[in-house]
């Protein structure tokens, strides 16, 4: 009698998801038209994990808006919040905060702000980061509300620099100089932001799937967002989603991430859709075909 080969299970499939101009609007914030889309996955106990610039005190109140219980990682990768008991297995972390545990991949926020000291005292020139204004300011820079501005400014790893009233040639030496000194920077629209040259959403993306890994097993992972910070997210995963911008192009990631989808629809338009697709085509198995 011969065997009958063993029907191996499915991968378990994860959701990695940039958040503004992605799963929310740029412009209002709202993930409404994603929302039937996000309680079907969540009813397939799909994990969907929030990669997004924002800071834990903006990630924690959104994360129970949109009723996610699973992993997210914060300020550009800067580190993994990871509940506990999520795993069955004790997760390797750095430290603990309330009921999450804490994998830090970034620079600490203060060593950050001491090399961006050093290079406006070195240079001579005039610019600040949300940690030298008050709440007030933020909120008056951005348009955030108050409370908004707060958590805006509640940073542990990655600096938002205002080098707008620079020449361009100030700005370079800035910019230059924060690679001399071991950060990295980012241009998100209208701020800069600078973080630990090493840090970047695709390394804390890797690390959660191997964990997920350990877990399930065969894993296939899923990446959704909508610029050019986004693309260590999409080079990380099995299927890299690109959504429209409000302009109704795509960003130009050029070379392409390999398997790269540009889905049509803008921010959490296009996630649904590109989700419901998904979905359609038998649940999310790798060997899918999208057409
Ligand atoms: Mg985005």
């Amino acid at each position: 009698m011969t065997a009958r080969p063993r029907r191996t299970e499915r991968p378990r499939t994860v959701i990695f998801t940039d958040l503004d101009g992605t799963l929310l609007d740029l412009r209002t914030g709202s993930w409404k038209p994603a929302e039937p889309t996000l309680r079907e996955l969540q009813a397939r106990g799909v994990p969907v994990v929030l990669c997004s610039a924002k800071t834990r005190a903006e990630i924690l109140p959104l994360r129970e808006e949109l009723g996610i219980a699973d992993p997210f990682l914060v300020e550009n990768g800067g580190a993994l919040y990871i509940p506990k008991g999520y795993f069955s297995f004790a997760v390797p972390h750095d430290r603990e905060f309330e009921d999450w545990d804490v994998l830090e991949l970034g620079l600490p926020y203060a060593e950050i702000r001491r090399r961006i000291q050093t290079i406006r005292r070195e240079l001579g020139i005039r610019f600040s980061g949300f940690g030298d204004l008050s709440a007030e300011e933020v909120a008056g820079l951005t348009g955030l509300s108050r409370e908004e501005a707060e958590r805006a400014k509640a940073r542990e790893y990655d600096e938002t620099l205002l080098l707008g009233g620079l020449s361009p040639g100030e700005r370079d030496r800035v910019l230059r100089a924060l690679e001399r000194a071991g950060l990295r920077w980012t241009h998100g629209g209208v701020f800069y932001h600078a973080l630990g040259a090493r840090t970047d959403k695709g390394k804390a993306v890797r690390a959660l799937i191997d964990l997920y890994r350990r877990e399930h097993g065969e894993v296939f992972s899923v990446g959704m967002g909508d610029s050019r910070n986004d693309e260590p997210l999409l080079r990380a995963v099995d299927l890299p989603v690109l959504v429209q911008k409000p302009d109704g192009t795509w960003e130009d990631l050029s070379p392409s991430p390999p398997r790269l989808r540009r889905v049509e629809g803008v921010g959490p338009e296009g996630w649904r859709r590109a989700v419901e697709r998904l979905l359609d085509q038998g649940a999310l198995e790798p060997e899918l075909e999208w057409g």
